[in-house]
């Protein structure tokens, strides 16, 4: 790209008489089921399930292009996590540190407000009923690694694990031709994980789901992946949980127009370098701020390493919508339900009260998505593709589930008894109609 090459980016205005139809144009995303993918993942998970470390041994020589000679090689020690931890650079071990602190301070005090004491009551006949909460007894962590290595997503995956009082934390990673990241096993360390296994793609899912020789079984699996991952993810579940199929990264900024053009511009690029499928759209109701942000944008692309990536995503699923007002801003950001969604304006609170549908909410001029990514504390894994309607954040609910109580008083038991009979008789269920009468008095 030359440095001259300008983005064109898509410009609507709520004024526009198909505003609604120009909109839906934009938020439109088929995630196209891929069938070839498709096929790749179902022949791998079988075979995992029937051969076991022979099946992955071979899938992480073929797609990882890494040979080794037992399931046991396929571990990294918690020593040689310990040993990446001691030999990062000091800022860069603080960082990492002070990120993991804050990521598990945050989850601490999400676990006391999220019901994790359970409750209970009793009813006027002595009956008492409530609810038990209990964390899984075992999760898998995917942590991708083909193309890059996200020691974020070890954090922001593992400590709420840990928070929960998961007992066993499994990290698979793939290591591409053998090269570990010290970065991810430092997390790793620092993350309450109590095996990693440099294994990736669907083989890496199968062997978490079905267990191997080698690799133990676990109850749910979590983390982002590709698209391998994301369809090997869809197919177990039921063997195990999953917590969500992540689509492309989202941002959403809601801006009055008094925040600096340059800032803007660079928190739409955080989202637009993932992948060019990434969304970012920018509303205001001050039509000349969009063109000093369209500026910024055209001013600040050419320099950006990531630039063919932002510019494809910017050109293909960008936006900037003029609005009438603040309110009317956050009445489309509702409709969009946008994975991250940015206030920077006066008062931000006043406008976060307007907003039902986001997965993360970022308050005021200072405060950058990216510090949301990295070490504010919330967690980075979000609902996309406008899931944010109905689902929440990875938190340590996820890494919970609950069991009801019920015990039945003997006075209860008649009375509950007699009302059981009746719906028991009327539903044809004999065996359930005895079992509550039995325990009637006469
Ligand atoms: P990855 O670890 O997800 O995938 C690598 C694995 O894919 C390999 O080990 C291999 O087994 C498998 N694979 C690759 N080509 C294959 C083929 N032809 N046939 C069968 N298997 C094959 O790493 P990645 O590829 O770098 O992808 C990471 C993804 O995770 C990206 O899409 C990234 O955007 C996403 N991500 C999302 C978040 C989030 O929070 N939403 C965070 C980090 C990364």
């Amino acid at each position: 790209m030359s440095a001259h090459m300008t983005v064109q980016i898509r410009k609507l205005s709520t004024t526009d008489s198909d505003f609604a139809k120009q909109l839906s144009g934009v938020l439109a995303f088929e995630a196209r089921e891929d069938e070839s993918i498709n096929t790749v993942v179902a022949n791998v998970l079988n075979d995992v399930r029937e051969n076991g470390d022979k099946a992955v041994l071979e899938y992480t020589k073929r797609f990882d292009r890494l040979a080794l000679g037992s399931g046991a090689e396929l571990e990294i020690s918690r020593e040689e996590c310990e040993a990446a931890l001691a030999s990062l650079a000091p800022e860069r071990r603080k960082a990492l540190e002070v990120a993991a602190e804050r990521v598990r301070i945050y989850h601490e005090h999400q676990k006391k407000s999220c019901g994790s004491d359970g409750y209970s009551f009793t009813d006027e006949d002595g009956t008492s009923l409530g609810q038990k909460v209990t964390p899984l007894d075992s999760v898998g962590i995917y942590v991708p690694g083909g193309k890059a290595a996200y020691p974020s997503s070890v954090l922001m995956n593992a400590i709420p694990a840990q928070v929960a009082g998961v007992k066993e934390i499994v990290m698979v990673v793939p290591t591409p031709d053998g090269a570990r990241n010290e970065l991810v096993l430092a997390a790793a360390a620092l993350s309450g994980v109590t095996r990693v296994f440099t294994i990736g793609g669907a083989q890496a899912i199968g062997a978490l789901a079905y267990g191997t020789e080698t690799i133990p079984s676990v109850d749910k699996i979590v983390g982002p992946g590709n698209a391998y991952v994301a369809a090997a993810k869809r197919r177990v579940f039921g063997t195990v949980g999953i917590d969500m199929i992540a689509g492309p990264s989202e941002i959403l900024v809601i801006c009055d127009g008094k925040t600096n053009p340059d800032w803007i511009a660079m928190d739409l690029f955080s989202q637009a370098e993932h992948d060019e499928m990434a969304q970012s759209i920018l509303i205001c109701p001050d039509a000349a701020y969009l063109d000093q942000v369209n500026e910024s944008i055209q001013k600040l692309l050419p320099n950006m390493i990531r630039k063919d990536i932002i510019t494809t995503s910017l050109s293909k699923r960008a936006a900037m919508i003029h609005v009438k007002n603040m309110e009317e801003a956050c009445e489309i950001a509702n409709s969009i339900a946008p994975e991250h969604l940015e206030i920077s304006a006066e008062n931000p609170e006043k406008w976060e009260k307007l907003i039902r549908h986001a997965g993360s909410i970022f308050l005021g001029r200072f405060t950058s998505e990216a510090l949301g990514d990295y070490c504010a504390g919330p967690n980075h894994v979000l609902p996309t593709s406008r899931t944010a309607r109905f689902s929440s954040p990875l938190g340590v609910y996820d890494f919970q589930k609950r069991s009801s109580l019920i015990c039945v008083s003997e006075k209860g038991a008649q009375t509950l008894g007699k009302i059981a009979v009746e719906l028991a008789t009327g539903e044809g269920l004999e065996a359930h109609a005895k079992s509550a009468g039995f325990r009637l008095k006469n």
